[in-house]
């Protein structure tokens, strides 16, 4: 992989400092700028070369946003977002990257990052109140506060498929893809994995390959992007508005998915509901949303995700869709998915991926039907003796969300009580943000917060505004020490299962539970209630003095 880090890679030999952030995607990036500007030191680890995280990491064909440009951005500075356009609705991930680059640089955030080092330890000495942090590099430092940044997705799952290793051709993750690309002309590629990389992927890598089979174990929902490039002329209006619009995506009007070309209503624009309408007139709406493409069509109407009768009329639709788009009627049905209601899988968002299962040169294998067997040197053997052969193998096969990173890490709280006990059941927050037993630790978008269900920037940068507002709170009260009450996060826990039982999405069997990872505990883990709600019940909390935490001096 190439590096475009700059900084020499220079050791923290017991360096001091009043916060660790651990991660420099779009949530360490955002918190170092904070805490510098609140005149706080602080150090940043990060195992990738750059900044970007997310960005930085998932560079296969077709990488793009799904959330809109103009939305998927910081709102913190005006500068910023007046400087910077956006060519499409959905960019890129080399425009995303490009964008966190400029972002470090103005704001000449590098030189507090430590590129290519993995923080393994963490642990809070009760004595000094101060965490320790090493790196696998040697570094070793310490702070009074320490920051997970770590991200959601950026622990990719590893499939548990035989003789992987024994494959002689190249094998890719979309995770982890080569920074100088790949160049799939004239080969024969096969792809395990159908969720949202696998979806972006699929028609690109179709297009340049000789033959390209997908093996799909479960089929996805995805909606049509409807990409094209941004007009600037609403470009501008759109900008001349920006701090409403932002601030209605904040109150969870609206948040970037495909919803902002829809002309915003009180409430948001997801106000059409099925109740008293006809069949028929619910798949005129859904026709209306389909057409305006992106995954805002799965809150068009407003009660997909708590009733199972929508529910049904809406995957109904998109399964018709499908059927209509892919000519094989074969591959059409095991293209539509029916083991979940739609929705409680996280959408996905394509360009052009139903009708490239039209093309001469791609082949769906229905692996739940036919699981694989093993993987050999020249390609698959399937358990009833089928044959695949491929030169390429990419791997999109998800990643351990939400814990995955922050479970990596050795974490020691108060008492040496590690995170990964705490955790044996399930994580338990408060607020997605404090972990009882976890003295000075924030976890930006954890498990029990909005996080992947919501447009991510704007969950990042609440929760980094939340985290730096708190710290300023205790020093200004001469605190040193905070921590979540027992109590608190019992009652957030039970709430926040609560909601989302009172959702389809814990049938979804889906990476928010945890379900793509074997032996991984079922608990459904971001806060389905939306994030106006959250930021309501966030905001009161602090406004009353940060109850729920627990202070010391
Ligand atoms: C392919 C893909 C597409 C996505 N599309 C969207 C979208 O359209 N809309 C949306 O809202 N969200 C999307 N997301 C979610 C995306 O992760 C967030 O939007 C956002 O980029 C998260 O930023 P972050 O800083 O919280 O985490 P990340 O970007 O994941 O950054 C975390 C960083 O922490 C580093 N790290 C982790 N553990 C350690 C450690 N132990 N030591 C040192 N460094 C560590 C990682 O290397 C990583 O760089 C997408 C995710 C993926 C994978």
């Amino acid at each position: 992989m190439s590096s475009s880090s700059q900084q020499p890679l220079e050791h923290d030999d017991n360096e001091e400092f009043d916060v660790i952030v651990v991660g420099a995607g779009f949530a360490g990036m955002y918190l170092l700028h904070r805490l510098r500007g609140m005149g706080l030191s602080a150090r940043v680890y990060e195992t990738g070369a750059s900044v970007g995280g997310t960005w930085y990491w998932n560079r296969y064909p077709g990488a793009r946003c799904d959330a809109e440009s103009l939305a998927y951005s910081y709102s913190f500075s005006r500068e910023l977002e007046d400087e910077w356009n956006w060519s499409e609705r959905y960019a890129t991930q080399p425009e995303i990257l490009r964008y966190a680059e400029r972002v470090a640089a103005k704001f000449d955030l590098k030189r507090d990052i430590r590129f290519e080092r993995r923080v393994t330890r963490a642990h809070f000495d009760d004595a000094s109140g101060r965490w320790t942090v090493e790196t696998d590099r040697g570094d070793r430092a310490s702070a009074r506060f320490c920051v997970m940044a770590t991200g959601c997705l950026s622990v990719p799952q590893v499939p548990q498929i035989a003789g992987l290793e024994d494959f002689a051709g190249p094998t890719y993750w979309t995770s982890k893809w080569p920074h100088d690309g790949v160049d799939f002309a004239g080969r024969r590629v096969g792809i395990i994995g159908t969720g949202s990389s696998a979806i972006q992927a699929i028609p690109v890598i179709a297009a340049q390959a000789k033959h390209l089979t997908v093996f799909q174990r479960t089929p996805n929902f995805s909606v049509p992007a409807c990409n094209a490039p941004l007009d600037p002329k609403f470009v501008d209006a759109f900008k001349a508005n920006y701090p409403g619009h932002r601030q209605n995506h904040r109150l969870g009007m609206g948040a970037g998915f495909g919803d902002l070309t829809v002309e915003p209503h009180p409430g948001g624009p997801a106000i059409e509901t099925a109740a008293g309408r006809s069949e028929k007139e619910v798949r005129e709406l859904l026709e209306k949303y389909w057409r305006i493409g992106g995954a805002h069509f799965i809150g068009a109407i407003a009660d997909t995700m708590m009733n199972p009768d929508t529910n049904r009329i809406v995957a109904d639709f998109v399964r018709g869709k499908i059927r209509a788009t892919v000519k094989d009627p074969a591959t059409a049905d095991a293209l539509c998915p029916t083991s979940h209601p739609i929705g409680t899988k996280r959408i996905c968002v394509d360009t052009d991926y139903y009708e490239t299962f039209n093309r001469a040169n791609v082949k769906l294998v229905d692996i739940r039907k036919n699981p694989i067997d093993r993987v050999d040197a020249t390609g698959l053997r399937l358990q009833n003796g089928e044959r695949h052969d491929f030169d390429a193998l990419v791997l999109a096969t998800g990643f351990d969300a939400m814990t995955g990173a922050l479970l990596k890490i050795d974490v020691r709280g108060a008492g040496g009580r590690s995170l990964r006990d705490a955790w044996a059941t399930g994580p338990r927050t408060y607020l997605g943000i404090g972990v009882a037993g976890f003295p000075n630790l924030f976890t930006i978008t954890g498990p029990g917060s909005p996080s992947v269900l919501s447009n991510m920037l704007v969950s990042i940068e609440q929760h980094v505004d939340w985290t730096v507002a708190c710290i300023d709170y205790m020093r200004k009260n001469g605190y040193r020490r905070i921590e979540a009450q027992q109590a608190s996060q019992d009652q957030w826990v039970g709430h926040v299962n609560e909601v989302a039982d009172a959702t389809l999405f814990p049938q979804g069997g889906s990476w928010y539970l945890g379900a793509n990872i074997p032996g991984k505990p079922r608990v459904f883990m971001p806060y389905a209630a939306g994030v106006g709600v959250y930021r309501e019940i966030a905001d009161r909390v602090a406004a009353n003095g940060y109850e729920g935490f627990a202070f010391a001096r």
